[in-house]
């Protein structure tokens, strides 16, 4: 079985981000990028299943700028065997992403494909569910546990409330959430091993996708800054407070 691990390359998350001052986005120059986190772990958990034998193959596909390519290489070290990019300075929105990785799934015929459940910059949690609906493929959100019992995927999911477990066929589409694995870190020689591993490179244009953008950011604004805290003599008084001055109680 194959397994597509689409990975986004991010703002790192340790990196505060800075409104730009004509408030159309963050500012993105001169800052670390990473893989997206949840798409480490998708990436771990398809390479242990490979280890495992469940898979025989694991493919990595970045979409967007000429520099996914090390978001690519990070991915094969740690263990994928191939890397995709498409390539495109259009700033992809999660349909447009969907539908390149709809046609990937045409062509590489996956077993499985593992997103992450979101992708930290733009926090959609889109692309996975739209994907399944435009390659008709059953789907498993918020995955904490992948299990594969006689030809099904079993996955446990984390709901509100507690935890929830489904059974489906393959070919399938599954997101990943915090709790299904710990990365592993990625070792000098197996990051030095990634550079020679094969890398296509393709362009939307040359899968046939229009990526033009569907929805206009009209302003993205910093959230309002905390007042100080106080300090309440007793328990009444906080009480009091939250009934009288918060009045959420
Ligand atoms: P989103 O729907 O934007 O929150 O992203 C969910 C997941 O879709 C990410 O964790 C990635 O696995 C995948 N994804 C989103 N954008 C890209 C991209 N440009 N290239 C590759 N994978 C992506």
């Amino acid at each position: 079985m194959k397994i597509l691990v689409p990975v986004k390359r991010v703002v790192d998350y340790n990196v505060k981000v800075q409104v730009k001052s004509d408030r159309t986005g963050v500012d993105i120059a001169n800052v670390k990028m990473s893989m997206n986190p949840f798409d480490e772990i998708a990436v771990e958990e398809a390479v242990r299943l490979k280890e495992k034998g469940v898979a025989t193959e694991v493919i990595v596909v970045s979409c967007g700028l000429v520099q996914c390519e090390e978001t690519l290489r990070t991915a094969l070290a740690i263990g994928a065997d191939r890397g995709i990019l498409v390539e495109t300075t259009v700033e992809l929105q999660p349909l447009a992403v969907a539908k390149l990785l709809k046609v990937l799934v045409d062509r590489e015929q996956p077993g499985l494909v593992i997103l992450g459940k979101q992708a930290i910059d733009d926090d959609c949690n889109q692309t996975g569910q739209m994907l399944a609906a435009l390659a008709d493929l059953p789907q498993a959100t918020f995955a904490s546990k992948v299990e594969f019992v006689d030809g099904k995927a079993h996955v446990t999911r984390e709901i509100d409330g507690g935890l929830e477990t489904i059974s489906f066929t393959l070919p399938a589409v599954v997101t990943t959430d915090l709790r299904l694995n710990e990365p592993r870190y990625v070792t000098l020689p197996n990051i030095m091993k990634a550079k020679k591993k094969p890398l296509e490179r393709l362009t939307a244009e040359a899968l046939g996708v229009d990526v033009t953008p569907r929805i206009k950011t009209l302003k993205v604004s910093e959230p309002p800054k905390r007042g100080a805290g106080i300090k309440v003599p007793d328990v009444a008084a906080l009480v009091d407070k939250l009934k009288n001055e918060a009045k959420v109680i």
